[in-house]
């Protein structure tokens, strides 16, 4: 199906409801694409027999299955649409993935090329453009290159994948590359990728054309900076809430104990909390907690971490706040 800049494949969708004799189908989506949430739900409805059922909650990643809704209304299936499953977590009923692709336009790949160092290139990208990969290989192969993909651990579905949690796919090869080309939108994942292995990266953005590059040691910069005044402000914190989230792929109970246990070898009171959405309104309402800790989506503290009135951490930075980690150290936070 085609719809705006967006193609999404919605026949396997339509078999596997059919061949399932599935009643009732939950459709979660991104934020993106819940614009044309109506038109995906009539082409579902007309081509099965199923009831279909649209959740509003939100949708951040393949790590944030609508479990408890579908649970809600019985469904007997969750049509979930623009991630690719994260295959080391498993759940109670039938998922259905279906890919949402955006237009990668293989011009941009071509004018990226003079920016790369070294022949040996990692490729990395996310679940938006993963099947172009094999496009992209082409193209840097044709021109000299040798481009290499990896798989990364079990949270990665696919080779070259990555995740705003998850870089393996290129830690995995640091050995055997000279440089790392990203493609995709947004800072997030190339500066992930520039904190987690010393080469240089080009990230080139498929539906613009902006290659970023020397830009991205300045954001890199700046974010050490940032994060390393919010680890300084979490210094004179005594009360800490350490969140654990309850959506399946976030959820790191285990990581959280481990750090409430550090913090009380170090002096410090801390309180588990759970959550679904992390929303600063709410945590503000806990105004005995000096500081968060966040075991959830790493984006959290990291993107949003204006909007808290205090100090927002993830579990690497409460190593750098401890003292068991040098800043010159700095890494994202990987869920494995
Ligand atoms: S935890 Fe965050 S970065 Fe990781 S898959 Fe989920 S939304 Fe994406």
């Amino acid at each position: 199906m085609r719809i705006g800049n967006y193609s999404i494949d919605l026949d396997f969708a339509l078999k596997e409801i059919n061949e399932n004799g599935y009643g009732k189908v939950l459709i979660q989506l991104p934020d993106g694409i819940k614009r044309y949430a109506t038109s995906i739900a009539r082409y579902i409805e007309d081509g099965t027999d199923c009831g279909i059922v649209i959740s509003s909650s939100s949708c951040y990643g393949a790590c944030d299955i609508a479990i408890h809704d579908a649970k809600s209304i019985r469904a007997d299936a969750i049509l979930h649409l623009g991630n690719l499953p994260i295959p080391n977590l498993s759940f109670p009923i039938p998922i259905i993935f279906a890919s949402v692709e955006m237009d990668t336009k293989m011009g941009f790949i071509e004018k990226s090329l003079k920016f790369l160092e070294g022949k040996r290139v990692g490729i990395a990208t996310t679940a938006q453009h993963i099947n172009c990969l094999g496009d992209i290989v082409d193209i840097l192969t044709r021109n000299g290159f040798h481009p290499i993909i990896s798989k990364g651990n079990d949270r990665i579905a696919k080779k070259g994948l990555v995740l705003g949690c998850n870089f393996t796919s290129i830690t995995s090869i640091q050995d055997k590359i000279d440089s790392v080309l990203f493609v995709g939108t947004g800072l997030f994942h190339p500066l992930g990728l520039a904190f987690a292995v010393d080469k240089p990266i080009i990230a080139v953005n498929p539906i613009t054309g902006e290659i970023t590059k020397d830009e991205l040691k300045v954001e890199k910069r700046k974010m050490l900076k940032r994060r390393f005044a919010v680890i300084e402000k979490a210094k004179n914190a005594n009360s800490f809430g350490v969140l654990v989230s309850s959506k399946p792929g976030q959820s790191r109970i285990g990581l959280a104990e481990n750090i409430m246990n550090e913090l009380k070898q170090n002096g410090k009171e801390s309180y588990m909390m759970i959550c679904d959405n992390i929303d600063p309104m709410q945590i503000s309402n806990f105004s005995e907690i000096d500081c968060i800790i966040s075991t959830a989506c790493p984006r959290i503290a990291l993107d949003d971490y204006c909007n808290f009135d205090i100090p927002i951490l993830t579990p690497v930075e409460v190593e750098i706040l401890l003292g068991k980690r040098e800043i010159s150290d700095y890494k994202f936070d990987t869920i494995y």
